[in-house]
């Protein structure tokens, strides 16, 4: 493995940068190369880097044990080496810089206002393709509900010629504080408002178009791109085809997660394919030319004399492809299985006689 970069580099900043400093250079590298932004192997590898920079050094306490240690604080005992930004406790670090930056929908906390714009919720659904097409990509066309904002009322849910009105038991806010007698004194706890039921407004007149939700579904067909080499379980996400935001938020993504079917022939770990090969009796014996089946068609290959049953050869190349780079492919594995026959003529029998004569089996 390469020497691993200074942190304070990795994020170009000075040693004495303070964390507004920390957080505007990883923002920048963010924007640069996070996944969402930048598919390519070398931005996840830059992003990793300096998602694991910005982790320590917005970390008083590991930031002050790396400036006086070296990376060599994080070595060994602590076992930092394994570093995963998706574990649970990142996501609260990196909340607030992706929060605003790609739209919210890392963020756990929710904003009280009820009048703030927010991002629509993602919509997760699923989609089987065959074998090959999740090998070497494919378009598939799927239906979804699409909410729309209505376009009658143009989203408030209030019949032509109203509006909503602020809800005037919370004024808007969505939520009322209520002030209860309890054994340890009065107690204050705020609760969602059950006049308006946390919306802040309320519709006298409903629309007859959507009746007053705001919103309308309809059917709507999706060309989904699935790239080559996807796996099964893994979801692709299609931007801005999820739930409408409220208040002018964006709008949710799409997840859609595909579901590969099996193969009568091969099978598939990662990158690399499996499948068994026929070799005949005397072809293993005398060494000669097999065709075997493979995910680009069949390939001629030459075994040697005196192959063995379970021997395994690799087809380079003959893999799946990496879905972040499909010009790389995993490899294809074949074991050859010597078939020993089964139904013999009597002339057969007879040859097969001689040759365990000769071999002074008889
Ligand atoms: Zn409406
Ligand atoms: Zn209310």
């Amino acid at each position: 493995m390469a020497e691993k970069r200074d942190y304070y580099e990795v994020l170009g900043v000075e040693k004495n940068a303070t964390d507004e400093d920390l957080k505007k250079a990883y923002r920048k590298l963010a924007k640069k190369y996070h996944p969402d932004v930048n598919p390519s192997e070398e931005a996840a590898e830059k992003f990793k880097e300096a998602s694991e920079a910005y982790s320590i050094l917005s970390d008083p306490q590991k930031r002050q044990q790396y400036d006086q240690f070296g990376h060599a604080a994080f070595n060994g005992g602590a076992g930092y080496g394994g570093f995963d930004f998706n574990s649970s406790g990142m996501g609260d670090i990196f909340g607030d810089i992706f929060g605003d930056l790609f739209g919210g929908g890392r963020t756990s906390s929710r904003r009280a206002n009820p009048n703030a714009p927010m991002r629509g919720a993602n919509v997760r659904t699923s989609v089987s393709i065959s074998f090959e097409e999740a090998v070497f990509g494919c378009t598939k066309q799927i239906e979804i509900n699409f909410r729309e904002e209505c376009p009658t009322c143009k989203g408030s849910g209030a019949k032509a010629g109203t509006s909503p009105e602020t809800c005037s038991r919370c004024h808007g806010t969505g939520r009322v504080v209520t002030t209860q007698q309890s054994i340890f004194g009065m107690m204050q706890t705020e609760t969602v408002c059950p006049e308006c039921r946390g919306g802040g407004r309320i519709i006298r007149e409903k629309c007859p178009d959507c009746h007053g939700t705001g919103y309308t579904s309809k059917r709507q067909k999706i060309d989904v791109q699935i790239p080559a080499g996807i796996d099964n379980g893994i979801a692709v996400r299609v931007k801005d085809k999820g739930e409408p935001g409220v208040n002018g938020g964006p709008r949710g993504d799409l997840l859609v997660e595909v579901r590969v079917s099996r193969h009568p022939i091969f099978q598939r770990d990662d990158m690399d394919l499996y499948s068994t090969a026929a070799v005949s009796f005397t072809k293993a014996a005398l060494g000669g030319k097999i065709r075997i089946k493979t995910i680009d068609g069949d390939v001629e290959y030459e075994v040697k004399a005196g192959t063995q049953t379970d021997t395994k050869i690799r087809l380079r190349g003959k893999g799946v492809p990496s879905v972040r780079n499909s010009k790389r492919r995993g490899d294809h594995y074949v074991t050859l299985v010597v078939q020993v026959p089964t139904k013999l003529t009597r002339e057969q029998k007879k040859a097969l006689k001689s040759y365990a004569e000769a071999m002074g089996e008889a």
